[in-house]
């Protein structure tokens, strides 16, 4: 199926990177969030990332403005009634998401693909509330986006193989790397790396090192780019819980358990960069770890 127009619902940090890089790989784009603040910074922040591929040398500034002219922005969702696949991108809820849904239906066209950026609800279930289950699946995209190499495509278990070819076309157009996944907690990428990060707090709670020297260990003995506290606090505390309990609640397995000390610093508001605070203390001008 050709696919010329292209919806994303929710224009926070992973919907604007999608808008981004669907626009610059030549797709239509209508952005749709509730919040008119939501999208106008959207827009901004995908100029800001544009004008900084144009500084890099990476796009022209040719590219950088038909991109921009290719994204139209809409506060209502029936708007994307015209689209050929629809990117779901708004906030981890699955109420939310599952009303987007519903009120999206009535106005799309039988063969336009659903699909959900969610990084932890079932793609199944999401799936079993639409019209078109066998058209549905998920398109877990990394952040940031217009940086990160790979796309997780994570098939329902109704999703059919036509749905799954033009999506993985899709990814390939973006100059992405698509990851197939079956619908489990967590899909791959998180169900591997946040127990990681959670094992890392255990060995913090547990006092075996110290902030500085667990990261430092990982970086310089696993070779990993960034320490799991430094990740930690780049994804966001309160998102590393939430996937701790997907996997503890959808596997039944404690070795899932969330650290007490994460819940901890989340209970706190310490959510890592975005809150000012984490297992780093970002206020000053050099990040301090906090324990
Ligand atoms: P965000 O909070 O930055 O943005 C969510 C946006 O959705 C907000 O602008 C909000 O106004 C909008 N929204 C809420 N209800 C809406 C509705 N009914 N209709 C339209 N828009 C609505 O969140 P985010 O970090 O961009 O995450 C979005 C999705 O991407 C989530 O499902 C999350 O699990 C997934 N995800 C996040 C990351 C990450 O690192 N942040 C990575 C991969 C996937």
């Amino acid at each position: 199926m050709a696919i010329e127009t292209i919806g994303v619902v929710g224009a926070g940090q992973m919907g604007n990177g999608i808008a981004h890089v669907m626009a610059l790989s030549g797709y239509n784009v209508l952005l749709n969030d509730i919040d008119q603040g939501a999208l106008d910074a959207a827009t901004e922040t995908i100029r800001h990332n544009l004008d900084r591929q144009v500084t890099r040398g990476k796009i022209s500034e040719a590219e950088r403005d038909e991109t921009l002219a290719r994204i139209s922005t809409t506060l209502e969702i029936a708007d994307l009634g015209t689209t050929d696949l629809v990117v779901e991108a708004a906030t981890e809820d699955e109420r939310v998401k599952e009303k987007i849904f519903a009120s999206l239906l009535p106005h799309l066209k039988p063969e336009t693909i659903l699909t959900s950026n969610t990084s932890s609800i079932s793609i199944t279930r999401l799936a079993s509330r639409t019209d078109r289950p066998e058209k549905f699946m998920g398109f877990h995209f990394m952040n940031p986006v217009p940086v990160m190499q790979l796309v997780e495509l994570i098939r329902g278990i109704a999703t059919d193989a036509e749905t799954y070819d033009t999506c993985l076309a899709v990814v390939q157009s973006l100059g992405k790397t698509a990851s197939p996944a079956e619908d489990f907690p967590a899909f791959i990428v998180n169900r591997i790396l946040v127990p990681m990060i959670n094992e890392a707090v255990y060995t913090l709670y547990e006092g075996v090192g110290s902030v500085q020297s667990i990261d430092q260990a990982m970086k310089l003995g696993a070779n990993h780019p960034m320490g799991p506290f430094e990740l930690a606090d780049f994804i966001g505390l309160d998102t590393c819980l939430a996937i701790m309990n997907v996997l503890y609640d959808g596997l039944a397995d404690t070795k899932y358990r969330p650290c007490p000390l994460l819940t901890k610093y989340v209970d706190a508001g310490w959510l890592g960069r975005k809150t000012g605070r984490g297992f780093y203390d970002y206020r000053g001008e050099t990040p301090v770890p906090t324990r």
